[in-house]
């Protein structure tokens, strides 16, 4: 068994998460490579160090002094290596990283040094071997992530280490200059880490137990959900709920990798596995809800639209030509509705309501603002009877007036639509029936 292990922000933030992290790969032989995050939040209110770290460049970039913003982040760090008692100084590093910032190295430079500096510590308190993230994941000349590259590059100089340490987050380009993923980006190293050693699994382990049902904001304490495959948790992710970088997932899913989400804080528990495909039986009918606030409908009338062929095509096209992504398009015979984001319509809202009188002639358009859409995700959904009416009643019993529904036809998903101000109401009313109802 070959385990990758990646450490987000908050379980690094401290000497006294650092030694709960240690203790976590201590425990298994099998935890060989590890990705560390830069420190994150200690406490409420706390800055993150890639948040110092940017600070502090643009103070440099500014041409403003930064030596107290750099000892700052320096303080940080010295206060990790001091509780866990380790032999190791960072003053060259440091220095290094002043001199790189007074000649403009970049803001990715800057950022990178946040995980790099972790790498650094944890390779040191777990004597493993410290592989540079800049001399294996590459990039290329415009930017663009070079999979194939970094894929042999990796295995190449892990296959020299059985036990070692890749920051996460960074790369370099094609001249060694410094990139980073985008933000949450060590998710991404630790999945293409995973791939490169065909990693039976790969374990992120985070400051929550695992995905959990719904958002903990809208139903207290909900349930974490144990089993979630990749296709789910896509429709969760996209509805707001994200525990795993979104471009983390590809490579794994390729692969068909298994994910262990887990919690630095309670080992004990299991956590959310992710995975490509299982029979394993979800424990409740639905695998999760998810849901979002600010969209407006746009919906057309016109009569026989149904016997007009292109119809469809034409409406879309304006909201093409305007640049706008639609979400969902319920229709009947006559009408034809198109969900989209609020906030990207508003302002192109008079332009598209001209682009479809030239283009379809409609007999009316009736627009709509400030709805939700909730989805309900569940593998468990498939060839079952109810459920649809299950949740409908709940939504009833609350007194959720429900403006649209669409069912997928792969059945993994029912999409509804309702007024932002009853979105909370219909989520607990959902979770309850599925889940308090053990149903
Ligand atoms: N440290 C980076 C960030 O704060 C990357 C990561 O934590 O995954 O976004």
């Amino acid at each position: 068994m070959l385990k990758v292990v990646k450490f987000g922000g908050s379980s690094l933030a401290s000497a006294e998460q650092f030694k709960k992290v240690g203790a976590i790969i201590r425990e298994e032989a099998d935890r060989r490579y590890v990705i560390p995050s830069a420190p994150g939040r200690r406490f409420d209110g706390d800055t993150k160090v890639t948040d110092m770290l940017y600070g502090c460049y643009h103070q440099a970039e500014k041409g403003s002094d930064f030596s107290g913003t750099l000892a700052n982040i320096k303080a940080r760090y010295e206060e990790i290596i001091a509780g866990l008692e380790l032999d190791l100084s960072l003053d060259q590093e440091f220095e290094v990283i002043a001199e790189n910032f007074k000649n403009l190295a970049g803001s990715d430079y800057a950022a990178s040094r946040g995980e790099y500096l972790n790498g650094i510590i944890m390779a040191n308190y777990l004597g493993f071997e410290f592989v540079d993230a800049a001399t294996v994941i590459c990039f290329d000349e415009d930017g663009t992530f070079n999979g194939d590259r970094t894929d042999e590059k990796l295995s190449a100089r892990l296959a020299q280490c059985e036990y070692a340490v890749i920051p996460g987050f960074y790369g370099a380009n094609p001249d060694g200059s410094v990139r980073t993923f985008s933000r949450g980006g060590s998710d991404i190293t630790g999945s293409l880490v995973a791939k490169a050693v065909h990693a039976d699994l790969y374990e992120n382990w985070t400051d929550v137990s695992g995905f959990l049902l719904t958002d903990p904001r809208i139903v207290k304490d909900p349930v974490v959900i144990s089993t979630i495959t990749y296709r789910e948790m896509r429709e969760l992710s996209y509805m707001g709920a994200t525990v795993l970088h979104e471009d983390a997932v590809f490579p794994l899913r390729r692969e068909g990798i298994p994910v262990n989400v887990r919690n630095t804080n309670r080992p004990q528990d299991p956590g959310t596995m992710i995975v490509e495909s299982t029979c394993n039986k979800p424990k409740y009918t639905i695998t999760g809800i998810g849901g979002k606030k600010g969209f407006a409908s746009i919906t057309i009338e016109k009569d026989m639209m149904n016997s007009e062929i292109g119809f469809g095509r034409k409406v879309l096209q304006v909201f093409e030509e305007n640049g706008l992504s639609f979400e969902h398009t319920p229709s009947g015979i006559d009408t034809f509705t198109v969900y989209v984001h609020q906030k990207e319509f508003e302002e192109k809202e008079q332009r598209v309501i001209a682009g479809l009188h030239r283009s379809v002639k409609p007999d009316l358009i009736d627009l709509e603002s400030d709805l939700a859409l909730i989805a309900v995700v569940g593998r468990g959904m498939k060839r079952q009877r109810g459920t649809a009416g299950r949740i409908f009643s709940a939504l009833a019993h609350a007194r959720v007036n429900v403006k649209m529904i669409d069912q997928g036809s792969s059945e993994l998903n029912i999409i509804i639509g309702v007024e932002n101000r009853d979105f909370e109401t219909a989520i607990k009313a959902i979770y309850d029936m599925f889940v308090l109802a053990q149903i």
